[in-house]
């Protein structure tokens, strides 16, 4: 087999970097081409605005990848049960221990993630060209710098904006939620014992997730998934009145479940919006958010993207002595592994976005009284334990 080919991966975030070694240490020739890596200063006590639910597919991954051991262990922090809140007194419980599992997940900065990645590709070497991907000419491609970069498959792992993808013509629709994702960590009065928590409130979902202890104080992170208008609103405020009015509203949203919040650190908003694409193109193969985009009521975007990670790099591995890297009956042979666990996470997020978001009494019932049947049936969580564990390709995490 020809593992002397050329791939050059497009963005260096987490899906390109987690490409870029998988791609490595499977033997081939890769590099790295994006802006240069800036790794967020963070003052003690301080932690990453952006924090991951990492499932435990994922997590096997990145050990696999040998970056899960550079991380810090006192920063990660283990999800052993998940807290379901509906709209209308439901609630779904999830234990580790009803499936036999120690955890269900892990919480992870980013920037803890994207340390440990680049610390590994500079130990295997791999060369990280600082600049931009501008557009495609054939099998080469042209950077901002006016570089030109020749390769036999190019990775597009460059964000939900993906200019490859628009360069190699890959077809690509998006939809937007009209909603946004705020996101902040809070130090709060009860321990969360390792709980994931999560309210579906109608117009918002609130997610409270276990982070490490600071000087002594619980602490969680909030993935507050709000109207856009709304998330505008709080992003605009000043910081005292901001404090003010998240922890009021996440203190009565969550009935009090870990006591009073405090805010401890700055606010982040990110859009949110559906996207699918086709996923490939002669010499072309896109990976994370360019690939997809999912509603992160699940926490599952990243899990993805690293899903499809390793689907192309075992295609590619596995392709036969005489076939290219960047040959369509390659990369189709990607395209369908992918179709599976791409569509059944994108109906799981998408469905129950829109069924807690549909308005009425009768839906309400409905939705909070089979949450309470779920709740009684060991098998039904038995088989959610495995699908947030993201060995099952309709996973949910939180
Ligand atoms: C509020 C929120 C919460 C979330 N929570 C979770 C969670 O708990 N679990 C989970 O699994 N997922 C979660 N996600 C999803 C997750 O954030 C994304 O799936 C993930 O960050 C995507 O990473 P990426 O590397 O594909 O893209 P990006 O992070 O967008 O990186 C793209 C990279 O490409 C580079 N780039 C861009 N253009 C070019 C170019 N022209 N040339 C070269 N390089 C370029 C950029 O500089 C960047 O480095 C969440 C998302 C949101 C919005």
């Amino acid at each position: 087999m020809k593992n002397n080919e050329r791939i050059v991966v497009c963005g260096g975030a987490l899906a390109g970097m987690a490409s870029a070694l998988g791609l490595r240490k499977a033997g081939f020739e890769v590099s790295i081409l994006s802006p240069a890596y800036k790794p967020m200063e963070l003052a003690t006590g301080q932690y990453h605005p952006r924090v991951y639910a990492v499932s435990v597919a994922s997590q096997r991954f990145l050990a696999q990848l040998g970056a899960w051991n550079l991380m810090s262990p006192q920063r990660i922090s283990p999800v052993q049960a998940m807290e379901v809140h509906g709209d209308g007194g439901g609630c779904v419980n999830l234990h580790a221990w009803q499936d036999a599992q120690d955890y269900l997940a892990w919480i992870v900065e980013s920037g803890q993630m994207e340390q440990a990645l680049y610390q590994a590709l500079q130990v295997f070497g791999v060369p990280w060209i600082e600049d931009r991907f501008e557009r495609l000419e054939g099998n080469t491609i042209v950077t901002a710098g006016n570089k030109r970069i020749s390769a036999d498959l190019f990775v597009g792992a460059d964000g939900a904006r993906s200019a490859l993808r628009t360069a190699a013509g890959i077809e690509h629709q998006a939809r937007e939620y009209g909603d946004a994702g705020l996101v902040a960590h809070f130090h709060v009065e009860r321990p969360h014992q390792q709980v994931a928590l999560q309210w579906f409130t109608g117009d918002s979902i609130l997610a409270l997730l276990p982070m490490p202890d600071v000087d002594g104080k619980p602490q969680v992170s909030m993935v507050w998934s709000v109207p856009q208008a709304q998330a505008d609103k709080v992003l605009a405020m000043a910081a005292e009145e901001q404090a003010q009015y998240l922890q009021n509203s996440l203190f009565s949203l969550s009935n009090g479940r870990l006591g009073q919040l405090s805010l401890r650190s700055s606010v982040h908003g990110f859009p949110l919006t559906f996207e699918r694409s086709g996923l490939v193109s002669p010499g072309v193969a896109l990976v994370g958010d360019a690939a997809h985009r999912v509603h992160p009521l699940a926490g599952q975007g990243l899990n993805l993207g690293l899903g499809d990670i390793e689907a192309l790099i075992k295609v590619l591995s596995e392709r036969g002595a005489h076939y290219s890297v960047g040959d369509m009956r390659v990369l189709n042979r990607y395209k369908r592994a992918r179709a599976e666990p791409i569509a059944a996470m994108r109906a799981a997020t998408d469905g129950l976005y829109r069924l807690f978001a549909a308005p009425g009494a009768p839906v309400s019932m409905l939705r909070n009284a089979g949450m309470q049947v779920v709740d009684r049936l060991p098998w039904v969580k038995r088989r959610l334990i495995a699908h947030a564990a993201g060995f099952s390709p309709d996973s949910l995490l939180f």
